[in-house]
């Protein structure tokens, strides 16, 4: 018997204690010095080595039979690797959500600074945008998709591009599907991820009777920095008529608000927090969450020194090909020196939204992604099928059809991605459960090769230290 690889430990020092987490059975438990001195005791057993169990008292035999019910204490390190590869596919065949994200367009009416779509030179003049036609065809899918999953809820999100570029389309697929899984007792939610300039009341309204669960609204930083960040196209800000939108709206659904930072934008967050508390909406945003920004080199600014991410052929990589980069990438930042930069100011995010009142993510149940759940697809606007939003829009990377379609490609890519692993490389890495080898867009795009994790490890440590301090002070 052995101490687990996916055990992490984090001293409590005020306590004298110490918070013990298992990230793969999700255990944690805040123990005396005691307990891990005794967990200690199993470490470096070599097969043929056992432990001698008449040297333990009752106690200590009890608080051995809780670690290892917990998962704390495996019987060799073959016993960790076979319950992770049978966590990775109960991950992957999991039935219990159908979750499709439809991208209703890839137009958009910003010109976000570190995003090559939108409103920039002729994109939207060519970008592809769902015809009532094609909509009706993905409505087909869905349902076909759920008399084969039998899932226990389905979530519809909506995204692009800017969903609400095309209301007829998402109008449509909301009361269609909401009858759909209805008649077939499956409860629906639907959630848009919108950048909140065309939020009205009379959009939500609309929505809400089929399961409308609520937006999440991309700020990036205080009025002066989302207003560089996210401007229209002719440079005009939009800080102020989303925040006048979301007071809008507040009261008749939820609200997340999610933003991107750059080490140009991330002090500005503190006053966006303390603005927003200032509101007479606060307690009604569900949670806040930021990342950092994913940039490519079609989309860095002006005066920073390229940084080309290579591909083995040594032909540069394209950046990603159609999604908002809103929402792409929850764990990637650059492959350049900022990342740790960007790692502590994760940290640092995190406490100050804590600190201002609000709910947002622990940083360590972050995934794994919906790259790795079969039944979580992405629907481009011209019916393609992905893994997920990221690889939206690059057409050799489609997985499928709605319409079934089979060709040589998409099956490439359909077999690729069923095959993917990252963490392999992760070797003992006690997050591999929930980190699952980063962000695969990331890996594609900085690094060419989706089976090479993007690794923001020093996020997870501190993030972890985090969640043992919440954890013990609510004991
Ligand atoms: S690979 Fe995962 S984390 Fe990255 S964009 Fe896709 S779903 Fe999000
Ligand atoms: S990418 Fe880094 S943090 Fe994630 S599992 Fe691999 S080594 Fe661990």
């Amino acid at each position: 018997m052995q101490p687990s690889m996916f055990n992490v430990r984090v001293p409590l020092e005020a306590r004298d204690e110490v918070f013990l987490m298992n990230t793969l059975t999700d255990a944690q438990l805040v123990v005396s010095r005691d307990v891990v001195s005794l967990l200690d005791r199993f470490t470096g057993r070599e097969p043929g080595r056992e432990i001698e169990w008449g040297a333990f008292d009752r106690a200590e035999r009890e608080a051995v039979d809780l670690l290892f019910d917990n998962g704390f204490i495996v019987a060799d390190r073959k016993a960790d690797q076979r319950r992770l590869d049978k966590y990775f596919t109960a991950v992957k065949n999991d039935n219990s959500e159908l979750h499709v994200t439809v991208l209703t367009t890839l137009q958009c009416n910003f010109a976000c600074d570190y995003c090559f779509q939108g409103d920039h030179g002729d994109h939207n003049k060519f970008a592809e945008k769902m015809t009532l036609e094609t909509a009706a065809k993905v409505g087909d899918w869905i349902e076909r998709e759920m008399d084969k999953v039998h899932p226990e809820r389905f979530t519809l999100m909506f995204f692009g591009g800017e969903p609400l570029l095309n209301l007829p389309v998402m109008y449509y697929l909301a009361e269609r599907m909401w009858g759909a899984s209805g008649s077939r007792g499956v409860p629906m939610s639907i959630t848009v991820i919108t950048n909140g300039l065309m939020l009205t009341p009379e959009v939500v309204d609309r929505l809400a009777p089929y399961g409308l669960n609520g937006f999440k609204i991309t700020l990036d930083g205080d009025r002066d920095a989302h207003n560089r960040m996210r401007p229209l196209r002719g440079g005009q800000g939009t800080f102020d008529r989303i925040i006048e939108n979301i007071r809008k709206v507040a009261g008749r659904t939820k609200i997340a608000i999610g933003g991107n930072f750059d080490e140009s934008s991330v002090d500005s967050y503190p006053a966006l927090l303390e603005f927003l508390r200032e509101q007479e909406f606060a307690d009604k945003l569900l949670n806040v969450n930021f990342k950092p920004v994913v940039r490519t080199e079609a989309a860095r600014p002006k005066g920073v020194l390229p940084l080309v991410p290579v591909g083995a052929n040594g032909q540069p990589l394209k950046p990603l090909g159609g999604t908002c980069m809103t929402n792409v990438g929850e764990a990637g930042a650059s492959g350049c020196d900022s990342c740790a930069f960007l790692d502590d100011k994760m940290e640092f995010l995190r406490k100050e939204t804590k600190r201002h009142g609000f709910r947002t993510s622990d940083g360590v149940h972050n995934g794994p992604c919906h790259i790795h759940h079969t039944h979580a697809q992405t629907i481009g606007p011209d019916g393609s099928l992905y893994a997920c939003p990221g690889f939206t829009g690059e057409k050799g990377l489609s997985t499928g059809h709605i319409d079934g379609r089979l060709d040589a490609s998409r099956e490439s890519a359909r077999q690729n991605f069923d095959r993917l692993h990252p963490w392999k490389e992760c070797k003992d890495c006690a997050f591999i459960p929930t980190c699952a080898g980063g962000c695969l867009v990331a890996s594609h795009t900085q690094l060419g090769d989706m089976n090479m994790p993007t690794c923001h490890k020093p996020s997870f440590e501190s993030a972890v230290i985090s969640l043992a301090h919440d954890v013990s002070s609510a004991a």
